[in-house]
């Protein structure tokens, strides 16, 4: 937890992870020592079409999770659907069709939906921007990355998706299994002034997150509505993406900027309608905004 410098208060979370239960290599409660000893405020075990439970271990916050792959392939959309928050058990029998009923059953449970690893399932931006009241993306899966997998990295079907006019916020996450080194890497912090189930759906809901494996960031739009302004731990770099073909903005030492970034100013470019960014530190652990709708300031 880290308090930012409004005095809000800021919890780190795993939302996507697997044990015992399906194909991941530790117990619950292994698991749940493991993300307690890396400082996490709270855990989501998701495992495979099984649901976990609330209050699963003393040592950190547990909420219900569950992840929901479909049984269609890859030509058609194969895609893996983690669930959060339920209060009822969902019925995976039923649901594994399409996505759009994975998402729906969560919803109707009392959880928040997330698509999981879009790159690595190879899921389109077309069918991605028909999913209805998905919470988030996952942006960065670190399991994805070598050495188990080679897309950890989804934050070209983000921007591929929000320059079609949908933005969905963005989450990092472990989707650990083995627990050899890629668990307590890429994680969110989520802001709320309480820590419970309740409090963290209701920010899952609301956006008030941002994904991160070390940078911590804050942000504001000026009030001339012509720029937006970052602040960040120590970075190497600071990089803006927008649907303004030629307007990305990179900061760094390379482009002559200090060698330590603590700020860093984007000036809106006409015809723009998002904008998201991505700070990388020295050890180039990153941290990403979600994308931030400029059709609204
Ligand atoms: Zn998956
Ligand atoms: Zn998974």
């Amino acid at each position: 937890m880290y308090t930012d410098e409004k005095g809000c208060s800021w919890y780190k979370g795993s939302l996507h992870n697997h044990t015992t239960r399906s194909d991941g290599n530790f117990t619950p409660a292994e698991a749940a020592d493991v993300y307690a000893d890396k400082g996490f405020d709270f855990l989501v075990l998701a495992d495979h079409l099984y649901q976990s439970s609330d209050n699963e271990s003393d040592r950190l916050l547990t909420i219900s999770g569950i992840e929901i792959h479909t049984s269609t392939g890859v030509r058609e959309g194969h895609f893996h659907i983690v669930g959060v928050g339920m209060d009822k058990e969902i019925d995976v029998s039923n649901c594994r069709s399409n996505p759009q009923d994975a998402i729906d059953e969560i919803i109707r449970c009392g959880g928040a939906a997330i698509l999981a690893h879009p790159a690595w399932s190879l899921n389109s931006p077309a069918m991605i921007i028909n999913l209805e009241n998905i919470c988030a993306m996952e942006v960065y899966t670190t399991l994805s990355a070598k050495p188990y997998g080679v897309r950890p990295d989804s934050s070209m079907i983000s921007d591929l998706v929000s320059a079609q006019g949908r933005l969905i916020p963005l989450v990092a996450v472990d989707d650990a299994h083995l627990y050899e080194g890629e668990q307590g890497v890429s994680y969110i912090w989520l802001k709320t002034d309480v820590l419970d189930k309740q409090h963290i759906l209701s920010a899952l809901k609301r956006g008030d997150f941002y994904a991160s494996q070390g940078p911590r960031f804050s942000y504001e739009i000026s009030h001339d509505k012509k720029s937006i302004k970052v602040r960040c731990t120590d970075a190497r770099e600071v990089v803006f993406f927008s649907d303004a073909l030629g307007s990305d903005r990179v900061f760094g030492k390379e482009k002559g900027d200090t060698p330590s970034i603590n700020e860093a100013e984007y000036f809106f470019v006409s015809g723009e309608s998002y904008v998201r960014f991505e700070i990388t530190d020295f050890e180039g652990r990153k941290a990403w905004s979600s994308p931030i709708s400029l059709s609204d300031i």
